[in-house]
């Protein structure tokens, strides 16, 4: 949690110096940026010491390298189901959309350059669409600097709790865990198979086949209990039937994504209770996030007629509530 704290403190200082100069809604693309890092740091600190853009804060420029693995300049990750803008840079297609919500209309949040894209209707989004190619070699394990001193987080150490109490109740039972964050799904693979507990992931970024054997073995291999899913994972059929828990570690900014992308699964003949689990850190950005969302639900529910989606448009104010100032 110091980590969070010190962080915390450098992204309200920045926040303050906006609002003092008149600033904060000109420089929204960087207060959105400084709350996914607050938000990475809450899910586990190595998300923002080990992201691939340290000393990069505006986003890696795609340098329009074919085999280049894009890096998205929301999330940080690799991206997944890559959107590249016309003033090439990259982002995962959801993060985008999510971004999008947020701010109310569609400009580049690396560059401000308003982009003029449906990103509703498949395939016509920006000037190219692309899929990444190859296996996830440059991962965040790979950039810790020792494997043998991994720590866990407060979040993972609390899921894999759950998931042993989800075996001990059920000695078949198996798990979705969904996070925004791909590095964070590696972490969390990283820490439940050190505990013994067997995994297997599916993100935007493994292939047709990848995605496949993924979900070949966590259907039919009853040692496998965990099924680790990025929701930014376009374009695959899943019938999880199987599993009967759900763990949600991160709150999305606009629930109506986060809805949309669970149903892809829930709608496929889904006739077990699931139990969902949702993992927020109290006293962080995350509770705030959540209040906001009450707070905006229930501000539309007393409007007439149609009713936008609850988390779109952060305003100034909305800001300031999310930093507590
Ligand atoms: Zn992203
Ligand atoms: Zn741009």
């Amino acid at each position: 949690m110091e980590f969070y704290e010190a962080l915390y403190t450098q992204c309200v200082t920045q926040f303050d110096a906006y609002v003092d100069a008149g600033t904060l809604m000109n420089n929204y693309a960087h207060i959105f940026d400084l709350l996914t890092r607050l938000r990475q740091v809450v899910d586990h600190p190595y998300l923002v010491a080990y992201s691939k853009t340290v000393g990069h804060p505006e986003g890696m420029k795609n340098e329009g390298n074919e085999s280049m693995e894009s890096q998205c300049g929301i999330c940080h990750n690799l991206a997944e189901d890559v959107v590249v803008t016309s003033c090439d840079h990259a982002f995962c297609k959801t993060c985008l959309i999510d971004y999008s919500a947020t701010l109310g209309n569609v400009s580049c949040p690396s560059c401000s350059i308003p982009l003029t894209v449906d990103l509703t209707t498949q395939n016509s989004v920006g000037k190219v669409t692309r899929s990444v190619k190859g296996r996830k070699c440059s991962g965040i394990l790979s950039r810790l600097p020792s494997l043998v001193d991994f720590k866990t987080s407060t979040k993972i150490d609390a899921l894999r709790d759950e998931i042993r109490n989800m075996i001990e109740h059920d000695g078949s039972a198996k798990g979705i865990v969904f996070s925004q964050f791909t590095s964070f799904l590696d972490l969390i693979q990283f820490s439940l198979e050190r505990s013994s507990i067997k995994c297997v992931q599916l993100n935007g970024a493994m292939n047709i086949t990848e995605k496949g054997r993924s979900i070949d073995t966590f259907t039919h291999d009853a040692d496998y209990r965990v099924f680790l899913m990025s929701l930014k994972a376009g374009g695959v059929a899943l019938n999880l039937t199987v599993a009967s828990h759900v763990f949600q570690m991160d709150p999305w900014w606009n629930p109506a994504v986060e809805n949309q992308a669970q149903d892809r699964i829930h709608r496929i003949g889904q006739f077990k209770p699931i139990k969902s689990t949702r993992f927020v850190i109290k006293d962080t950005v995350e509770e705030c996030i959540l209040q906001l969302q009450q707070k905006k639900q229930l501000v539309f529910e007393g409007t007439v007629g149609d009713s936008p989606d609850p988390m779109s448009k952060l305003t100034e104010a909305d800001l300031k509530f999310l930093f507590q100032i």
